[in-house]
């Protein structure tokens, strides 16, 4: 059977299918989930059927987010987590889209580990844990979302494709590539944004859309932590900020308000390893928790270092991690941990 025969027989007889995104869902996992919905309504009313498809977020989404086409539409578990459940529960597939591990929805993992529904995988981290029997998968991808793009493509429904579906898959690369210019960008990267560009996307407006939405408080917040929370350490070829609490409360930052300050630590000429250590004490009901986000150059492979020391994972060139301890003893584990890295950061590519 080919793909599109596949992919068919597969959603044909799906009448409640539930598209799920991780915690803090960003633009690539928003984006793509937002596509594959919007392209699977359009192909179920062609076809004269009816289901119900669901995109669930285990939070809130960014501002900056809410503008995408559907975003409105999605089931947030904070704001309704009995609805979230019950769509769950009823769900007779399951797309992951832009995680693989049921641990990364936080409270709706149990409920998902529970379900026997197939899953649909569309992903581009590294180690799954799900058994998929349709899986757009590949750990080399820039994004989920040129994976969505190729999902939503196999269908050979090209009339059920418009510049709403190109919108959202361009917000989900632009987002993970650092606007088209990671080290994960190829030729067909580009192939696939002048597709979505002849779909009627504008650049301009989906970059302002999400880029410059700062308000003058989280500027200035970002302003404040470059100037004095920063670390520069040129024999480690690496540079870090530690936030407190009470940066995050003086400039009254949000959870979603620190996203993109990590990438200043990699400006600094001669860093390999950028990383953000941010105190989340008012994330874990006011127990000590900071959240780690790890940046590198080349060869510096972050995504074993959070997972070997900082409970966390993601990509070889950017990674997370968490660890229940205040700032101050985050920071010295983190810099007793450094010396791990050292081969790898002295080497030159
Ligand atoms: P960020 O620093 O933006 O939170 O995360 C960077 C990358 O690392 C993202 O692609 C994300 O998927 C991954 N990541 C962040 N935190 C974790 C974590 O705790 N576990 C795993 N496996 N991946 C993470
Ligand atoms: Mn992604």
């Amino acid at each position: 059977m080919n793909t599109a025969d596949r992919l068919r027989e597969f959603f044909s007889n799906k009448r409640n299918i539930a598209i799920l995104i991780h915690r803090n869902p960003d633009g690539d996992a928003i984006g793509s989930a937002l596509a594959v919905q919007r392209f699977l309504n359009k192909w179920f009313d062609k076809y004269g059927k009816t289901a119900n498809i669901t995109v669930i977020s285990p939070s809130l989404i960014a501002y900056f987010l809410e503008w995408l086409p559907g975003a409105e539409n999605i089931i947030r578990y904070p704001e309704t987590p009995d609805k979230a459940r019950s769509v769950l529960k009823e769900a007779d597939a399951i797309i992951y889209v832009d995680f693989n591990a049921p641990t990364r929805i936080d409270e709706l993992s149990e409920d998902l580990i529970a379900s026997t529904a197939p899953v649909v995988l569309i992903d581009h981290h590294r180690d799954p844990q799900v058994n998929p029997q349709i899986s757009y998968w590949d750990p080399e991808a820039a994004s989920a979302a040129q994976l969505a793009w190729k999902f939503i493509n196999d269908f050979q429904e090209p009339d059920l494709i418009d510049r709403e579906i190109a919108e959202c898959i361009y917000t989900g690369i632009m987002t993970d590539t650092g606007s088209f210019r990671f080290s994960s960008v190829t030729p067909e990267v580009h192939r696939i944004v002048a597709d979505l560009l002849e779909y009627g996307v504008n650049p301009d407006k989906v970059y302002s859309l999400i880029y410059h939405r700062f308000s003058l408080r989280r500027l200035q917040f970002f302003g404040h932590s470059i100037t004095f929370r920063i670390r520069h350490l040129p024999e480690f070829k690496t540079t870090y900020m530690a936030i407190p609490l009470e940066d995050l409360q003086r400039f009254n930052i949000g959870p979603g308000e620190t996203e993109g300050l990590v990438n200043y630590t990699l400006a600094i000429e001669g860093t390999r390893l950028g990383v953000l250590m941010i105190d989340r004490t008012r994330e874990n009901k006011g127990n000590p928790m900071v959240r780690f986000s790890f940046r590198s150059k080349g060869n510096v492979h972050v995504d074993q270092f959070a997972r070997q020391f900082f409970n966390g994972g993601g990509h070889h060139n950017a990674a997370g991690g968490t660890l229940y301890t205040t700032l101050e003893e985050a920071e010295t584990y983190f810099l007793q941990k450094l010396s791990h890295l050292l081969p790898e950061l002295t080497k030159e590519d």
